[in-house]
């Protein structure tokens, strides 16, 4: 199966001049979705993790399942002020400003292992500043994973964990 055939590519989307990668296809094909997860999990699965943690907010149309599949517990790294308190907040300087991502305390003990996950790697800066705010919790980042990898903008590069990505576009 080719899991390209399940990826809309949509353009001028959210602005002009952007071309977006949309999952929407993959996730509403039964068996494409299944063999993306069965993929994912395996290679998440070498990391050993305790707990899987997502990204706000297709990050979430992961790890959920994932975390299901594996038996795993989940949790969500979300944009300020959507979490009840008290939460760690990390902020991270974006193309033009910046932006803050939280957990809650607690969410993760000191030394537990963690993979994150997120719909689509691109510059590499959203899954960097995950790794910070995890890392300032005490937690053992052991990898990352997404559906998408939009390897022509060299994401992994800027990441101190490995990543592993179900489709890549060079
Ligand atoms: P990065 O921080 O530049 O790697 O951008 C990745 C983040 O932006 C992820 O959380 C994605 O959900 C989102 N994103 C960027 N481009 C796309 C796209 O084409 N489709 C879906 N999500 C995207």
């Amino acid at each position: 199966m080719n899991l390209k055939d399940h990826i809309g590519h949509v353009p001028d989307f959210p602005k002009p001049g952007i071309l977006f990668y949309d999952i929407s296809p993959l996730l509403a094909h039964p068996a494409a979705w299944k063999a993306t997860v069965e993929l994912l999990a395996g290679a998440v699965s070498r990391h050993k993790p305790d707990v899987l943690a997502g990204i706000e907010s297709r990050g979430f149309l992961v790890a959920a399942p994932l975390a299901l599949y594996m038996g795993l517990g989940f949790i969500m790294v979300r944009k300020r002020g959507k979490l009840p308190g008290p939460t760690q907040p990390y902020t991270y300087d974006l193309e033009y400003g910046s932006d803050t991502i939280e957990i809650q305390k607690g969410a993760i003990q000191p030394g537990q292992r963690v993979v994150l996950l997120d719909d689509l790697l691109a510059t590499g800066g959203t899954l960097a500043a995950a790794t910070e705010l995890l890392r300032d919790v005490g937690a053992d980042v052991r990898g990352a994973a997404c559906i998408i990898e939009l390897a022509f903008l060299k994401g992994r590069d800027r990441l101190s964990i490995p990543i592993d990505s179900a489709i890549s576009y060079d």
